[in-house]
């Protein structure tokens, strides 16, 4: 049989969570597990040793029922297009679950970043953007920050944009520093998000109160750290950190705020020496997803629980800062195993919810106030965990479908189902 190969295999075995649940007509299974538009391109960069280097980029716009694409560009090694085109799914479920007016949308570039040069970077990430003009724009594809870029790279993006344009479009990317158009509280808005969610449904199952919770922590950057440093103000025990470099454990709670300065500051969290650290043991980040917790927050990379450690699993509750850090299968194991798992697409939502508000304000010339990001943020994150929650039911479940629904919901009323 001939090999369909521009079906993205992950959406399958994601869409098979919900067999039996949602039934899909084969030609709805053909639109949520096909790509809309795929770029595949290089960046060709002059290095500052004077020699010409290329880097394979992806670009991949899932669906756009909904609305112009949106999702972030990742700079990472091991990137490759069926990674992209797994997120871009994700994240066109994303944006349907959270009720915004956008589709899916991925990006990354094959890269270690941490070998570039400042300049080498900024050549790359501008290179992404003429790479892919025309088929950027505010309401076309809104790329934003994600593993290894950061509101430096997204400046240089909408720079790089104009630059080719000719014309002024803060909206055309999301993430941005504040005096380059960036919304108040983007920097935290999937952390805090994330424990919006937590905490709102921790009180609708009657848990016990988050501040007597033990907490460990993958992932120490921009999702992960600002969630241990939220956590650890709430007053919770976070026990376990890691980054790429290994994991930090300490049984009686961890100094975050040593942790969080240090690592600001470029040191690892593993080479990091502070008195308060005297009981610390390092830790491999295989052990650390182990250790029995209250909650596990994932906020590294995807694929880090699967058929191989979701048995030795010992946290209550998991909460999927990351995306796609369970694989399919193993969520189901969890399910059975009694872990309540809050799943990415509703869990992260924080970030991608204020880069919407960040394109509004955009659009409309405006600027908001943290306190109004954060509260706007709060009401619609924890309607939306409202909208899905059914005591006993296996959450990721009830997220997809509602996501599903919906996208199926506009492709039909365009004709195109
Ligand atoms: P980041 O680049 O700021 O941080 C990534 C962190 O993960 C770093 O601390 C890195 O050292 C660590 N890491 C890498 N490999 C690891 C490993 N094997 N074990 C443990 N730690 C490891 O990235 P981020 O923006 O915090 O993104 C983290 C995750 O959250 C990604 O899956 C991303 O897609 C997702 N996410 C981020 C946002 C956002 O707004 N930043 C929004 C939604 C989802």
């Amino acid at each position: 049989m001939k090999r369909d190969k521009t079906i993205c295999s992950h959406a399958e075995e994601y869409l098979k969570l919900i067999e039996g649940e949602l039934p899909l007509s084969p030609e709805e299974k053909f639109c949520l597990t096909h790509p809309a538009r795929v770029y595949i391109f290089t960046i060709p960069i002059r290095m500052d040793s004077g020699e010409m280097r290329r880097f394979n980029a992806y670009r991949v716009q899932y669906n756009d029922a909904l609305g112009p694409t949106k999702g972030g560009i990742r700079f990472h090694p091991d990137i490759d297009l069926e990674e992209v085109s797994t997120l871009a799914f994700l994240m066109g479920l994303k944006t349907s679950l959270s009720d915004l007016p956008f589709g899916g949308a991925k990006g990354g570039v094959e890269v270690e970043p941490k070998t570039l040069s400042k300049g080498e970077l900024e050549r790359l990430s501008r290179g992404f953007v003429r790479g892919l003009y025309p088929n950027l724009g505010p309401q076309k594809d809104i790329p934003a920050p994600d593993v290894y870029t950061t509101p430096q790279i997204m400046a240089w993006m909408r720079d790089e944009f104009e630059r080719i344009s000719g014309a002024s479009a803060p909206a055309v990317i999301t993430g941005k520093p504040l005096a380059l158009g960036g919304s108040r509280g983007r920097d935290v808005a999937t952390a805090k998000g994330g424990i919006y969610i937590l905490e709102h449904l921790c009180s609708l199952r009657r848990e016990k109160w988050l501040q007597e919770m033990t907490v460990v922590v993958q992932g120490f950057g921009n999702a992960g750290l600002n969630a241990a440093e939220i956590l650890s103000e709430k007053g919770c025990k976070i026990i376990a950190v890691s980054d790429s470099s290994g994991g930090l454990f300490q049984k009686e709670g961890l100094p975050i705020h040593v942790l969080v300065e240090a690592k600001k500051s470029g040191t690892a969290l593993t080479d990091i020496s502070h008195g308060s650290l005297r009981d610390a043991k390092k830790i491999s980040n295989e052990a650390l997803l182990e250790l029995p917790c209250d909650v596990l927050v994932l906020a590294a990379l995807g694929g880090q629980i699967t058929m191989q450690n979701a048995s030795h699993i010992e946290a209550r509750i998991i909460l999927e800062l990351a995306n796609a850090p369970i694989i399919a299968e193993a969520d189901t194991l969890l399910f059975n195993k009694g872990v309540f798992v809050i799943p990415d697409i509703l869990a992260n939502a924080g970030g991608v919810i204020v880069s919407y508000f960040e394109w509004a304000q955009n659009l409309e010339g405006i600027s908001w106030d943290e306190k109004e990001v954060f509260s706007k943020l709060q009401k619609q994150t924890t309607a939306v965990a409202d909208s899905i929650y059914l005591e006993g039911k296996n959450l990721r479940t009830c997220a997809y479908i509602k996501a599903i629904r919906r996208i199926l919901e506009a492709e039909k009323l365009r004709g195109r189902l």
